[in-house]
């Protein structure tokens, strides 16, 4: 990086958004993929914090002409390492667009600036809109709307409203040329040429800039409850989510978790876990609906059926706390479990296959002498299975075992990420999902939208 190119990144948003020295840098060269997983950042970066949709047109323009590497940051929550620059760069940080722009209850559209925090987007729709809100929940609202879109986030309520993709209907973002655009709107249908709104969620920052995003928002329900269910087996556990489908109750989410790792948690954050019987699985269900009698109806119902897969205890959370208790284990899991684990995979398989994937994973620990707990969006076939450290370092066959692994989930119909995306981690992995002939597709798809591969270059693939 040299002097020029910082005079004139100054030169487009002034003196006070652009950094250099290593001190103010180090914020921006990591995400929160796992340390023995991450790749390693450069640090010879400049950091640039633009403050209108102009500035991040100039800087597109100007990283063109020098061939200067740019790598967009949101809330730098990412799991597969895509904010993480690994050659000298512009770390674009998109934390100073930070408004919401409008709330069209009759259309229930939400339009906001990328650098909007889910955590700020959930404030301001709790404290002005009391008839929506917006469910997609990854699990850390530092999480910016711009990197959920970009990364076609996830999270527990999956099952229900979908994710990502499911909730942008507009996007206004800025090309690699520097070219301002709007795609979609606040539309339900729009079919004109490619959707090429649709191509930019999930492309990780590779193909454009997302400035804002207008996305679906549902009708929120009054009454929430919390149900967990306990098990001996896997199948069984499988078994109720499908049957529970089945009779027309599509619950809010549906959390696995191994009742190890439940009790481990609790114990953590000082919690009571609510199961005390010879249960090894766990499921949470969490339901909404619009009264309490409904509530209490449906969590009932779900109990039944659970029973009759083969549930071998139930428990509704009665009151406010109690769910907040169980909902708080579910979500410290992988802050509890990161000291202990070197990665936590993030595949997904059809539901009729969970059960062989499960087994297959545990024949892999097995076969590494080891183990793999793991939590799962069971109700999307989505599982979290974590590869644990030995002597707290990471094992040399760490990645024969996650490869082995990835190769399960793929013989199912499966894929090797199911939200947290590709990044620089998996990008090793994408010709174990892909033919050579697809992944030249894709390439000529990053070349169409950015020729000079200036773009998070070496996120997804290598040109
Ligand atoms: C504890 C924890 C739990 C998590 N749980 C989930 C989960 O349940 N489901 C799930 O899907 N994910 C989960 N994640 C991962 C993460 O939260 C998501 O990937 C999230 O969408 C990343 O958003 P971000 O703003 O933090 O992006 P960043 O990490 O800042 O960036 C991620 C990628 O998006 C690009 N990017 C960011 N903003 C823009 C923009 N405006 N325009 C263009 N490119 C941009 C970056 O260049 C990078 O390639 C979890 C992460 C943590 C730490």
């Amino acid at each position: 990086m040299n002097q020029e190119l910082f005079d004139q990144l100054v030169g487009i948003s002034g003196v006070d958004q652009v950094f250099s020295s290593a001190e103010d840098v180090a914020g921006y060269l990591y995400d929160s993929t796992e340390e023995y997983v991450r790749p390693a950042a450069c640090t010879d970066c400049y950091v640039i914090r633009p403050g209108t949709y102009e500035e991040v047109s100039a800087v597109m323009k100007l990283a063109n002409e020098t061939k200067t590497p740019v790598v967009v940051r949101g809330g730098g929550t990412g799991a597969c390492g895509a904010a993480i620059p690994t050659v000298p760069s512009i770390i674009m940080s998109m934390e100073r667009f930070r408004d919401i722009l409008e709330v069209d209850e009759t259309s229930m559209m939400v339009t906001c600036q990328a650098g909007v925090s889910l955590a700020k987007l959930n404030e301001y729709l709790d404290e002005h809109v009391h008839s929506l809100y917006f469910p997609c929940h990854p699990g850390d609202e530092g999480a910016h709307v711009g990197g959920m879109a970009i990364e076609n986030a996830g999270g527990v309520r999956a099952v229900k409203h979908g994710i990502m993709r499911n909730y942008v209907k507009g996007l206004k973002v800025v090309l690699p040329s520097g070219e301002i655009v709007q795609f979609g709107g606040k539309l339900v249908k729009n079919n004109m040429g490619y959707d090429i709104m649709h191509l930019l969620v999930g492309s990780e920052g590779t193909l454009a800039i997302i400035l804002e995003a207008t996305l679906k928002l549902y009708p929120r329900m009054d009454h929430t409850g919390t149900l967990v269910c306990s098990y001996l087996d896997t199948e069984s556990a499988i078994a109720s989510v499908a049957a529970v489908q089945r009779k027309g109750i599509i619950p809010l989410a549906v959390e696995y978790m191994d009742r190890m790792i439940a009790l481990k948690t609790a114990e953590e954050i000082s919690k009571t876990w609510p199961m005390h019987d010879e249960g090894k699985v766990d499921l949470i269900f969490m339901v909404e609906e619009a009264t309490e009698d409904a509530l209490y109806e449906t969590a009932g119902t779900i109990a039944e059926i659970c029973e009759e897969a083969g549930a071998v205890n139930s428990v509704i959370a009665e009151n406010a706390k109690d769910q907040r208790d169980v909902l708080e284990v579910r979500s410290m899991i992988y802050e509890i479990f990161l000291p202990y684990f070197v990665d936590s995979l993030d595949t997904a398989v059809p539901m009729a296959h969970i059960g062989d994937l499960l087994r297959d994973i545990d024949a892999i620990a097995e076969k590494y002498h080891t183990t793999s707990p793991r939590v799962g969006h069971v109700a999307d076939g989505n599982f979290h299975n974590f590869i644990m450290r030995e002597d707290g370092k990471p094992p040399v066959w760490a990645d024969d075992m996650r490869r082995d692994i990835y190769e399960a989930a793929l013989k199912y119909g499966g894929t090797v990420t199911a939200e947290h995306g590709t990044g620089k981690t998996r990008k090793p992995y994408m010709n174990l999902q892909f033919t050579p002939g697809v992944i030249e597709v894709m390439k000529g798809i990053k070349r169409a939208f950015d020729p000079n591969n200036i773009l998070n270059p070496g996120v997804i693939l290598d040109l």
